[in-house]
């Protein structure tokens, strides 16, 4: 597992070594709900910054140390002035960053950019694949059913005809 604090620590380093000018971070937090989000940068109302790092960072060993701190970087910059969009100041310190050290630091960060595959959710294909010869309508089918085995007997819902040709779709990953 890596170490939050040596990684925030360093990255701090790093970001203040160009000059640029961070907010006060008042709180990190290791995130164990966040699925689809690396990490979060919270304004405080006392003007103060909440850090979220999603746990998965630290724990998955396929995650490279660089692209941890990718992460804790990008929500490290989000505490500079005029930040907390993916524009402006925030873009230019990013790419300066990138520049100096390497990273690929960006708006968004895909699980395959992390080095992990996406969740299985976006991995599911679907089986078939139907057309109408009549209307040119296309369903899906992710397994086999009554309508896979007898499909020339069913009627298009859209345009009425019985004229549907079947493809299996590719199913290799
Ligand atoms: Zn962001
Ligand atoms: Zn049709």
């Amino acid at each position: 597992m890596k170490d939050l604090n040596i990684l925030k620590n360093n990255c701090l380093d790093e970001v203040h070594a160009l000059g640029i000018k961070t907010g006060t971070i008042s709180e990190w937090k290791i995130n164990n709900r966040a699925q689809k989000r690396w990490g979060l940068c919270r304004a405080k109302k006392d003007g103060t910054f909440e850090i979220q790092i999603a746990k998965m960072l630290l724990t998955d060993d396929r995650i490279s140390e660089k692209s941890c701190k990718e992460t804790i970087i990008h929500e490290i910059l989000h505490t500079c002035d005029h930040c907390m969009k993916h524009t402006g100041n925030w873009k230019k310190y990013a790419i300066i960053m990138n520049n100096t050290y390497g990273y690929n630091i960006k708006r968004v960060t895909s699980s395959t950019e992390k080095g992990i595959e996406e969740p299985s959710s976006a991995k599911i294909v679907p089986k078939y694949l139907f057309t109408c010869r009549n209307c040119g309508v296309v369903i899906y089918r992710l397994r086999e059913s009554k309508f896979t085995r007898n499909y020339r007997r069913y009627r298009c819902a859209r345009c009425g005809a019985a004229m549907w040709s079947r493809k299996s779709c590719i199913n290799s990953n």
